[in-house]
């Protein structure tokens, strides 16, 4: 299956402009799976994704016979989507959901099927907590006035097939319960998750391991910063931690993502040095950036 994997939010927490909240794209020819709804969902109106909206790949032929320049949702006999649209969810934080106040931005009048960790996964029924979220007064519509059909269909931990994929889900270890996911040996997501060993059997073989990498891990060797390792660890991954889950796991690619925004370029790069050194496929990806599966 070819795909592309494309990240619009490499950052965690807070926005920069250069490093928009967690929100990544698996792009296929009739499928766009989308992973987190942070504030880089937001890229995707950018015109570089703009194909990744259209309706229909195919265009129309207009009486002439030659190929419409116009979308093909303009014509009629093309108004069913070509890209069905699953968004799936990593946990609730503001970091990964605040796009979905976004969706209708660029999902208008289509259909969007929105997969949350289950309650059994979370403690928390997902209805209710996304319903919660998308009314007023946080947002002028309530999720139903939404101009665009939001379908919630919660995953269990556990094996799925969602539009003819196979996605895994499994549980993590997070301040609030995250889950990752796995798509066929493509990709596996794992983002706001402490250093865990099951991720490496998780993603074992995957062609990218898209993990997050809140701090370096160098901190941890040293007594003046060892309490910042101590309390990051609880609920985030060094990357470190992160290339040696990559390397047990055999994966081709390792993405680092969900950076920490209070640290500047500078410490990200010697970061990045730091986990080539034990997983030399290590990359740091820039919002917008695409590699292809
Ligand atoms: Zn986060
Ligand atoms: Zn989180």
């Amino acid at each position: 299956m070819a795909a592309e994997f494309t990240i619009l939010g490499t950052g965690g927490w807070i926005p920069t402009t250069r490093r928009e909240t967690t929100c990544a794209i698996l792009s296929m020819p009739d499928l766009l799976f989308i992973f987190d709804a942070g504030t880089g969902l937001a890229r995707l109106l950018e015109d570089r994704f703009r194909p990744l909206l259209e309706l229909s790949p195919e265009r129309t032929p207009d009486p002439a016979g030659e190929p419409s320049r116009e979308p093909a949702r303009t014509k009629s006999s093309a108004s069913t989507p070509s890209r069905e649209v699953h968004l799936f969810l990593s946990h609730y934080h503001l970091d990964h959901i605040a796009g979905l106040v976004y969706l209708p931005a660029m999902f208008k009048g289509r259909t969007v099927y929105l997969h949350p960790p289950a309650a059994s996964i979370t403690g928390y029924d997902p209805q209710e907590i996304i319903s919660g979220i998308i009314r007023k007064p946080y947002n002028p519509q309530s999720i139903d006035d939404m101009p665009l059909d939001l379908i919630i269909k919660p995953l269990e931990e556990g094996e799925h097939v969602i539009a003819g994929a196979d996605v895994r889900v499994r549980k993590q270890i997070h301040a609030d319960p995250s889950v990752a996911y796995r798509i066929e040996d493509l990709l596996a997501f794992a983002t706001d998750t402490a250093d865990d060993p099951g991720t490496a059997e998780f993603a074992r073989g995957v062609r990218l391991l898209a993990h997050e990498a809140w701090i370096d891990g160098i901190e941890e060797d040293d007594p003046a910063t060892e309490r910042i390792a101590r309390e990051a660890y609880v609920a985030h991954t060094s990357a470190r931690q992160a290339a040696a889950r990559a390397a047990e796991a055999g994966v081709e690619k390792l993405a680092l993502m969900h950076l920490n925004p209070l640290r500047g370029a500078e410490y990200h790069e010697r970061m990045l040095v730091a986990a080539q050194k034990i997983f030399p496929g290590t990359v740091i990806l820039e919002d917008g950036e695409t590699v292809e599966l």
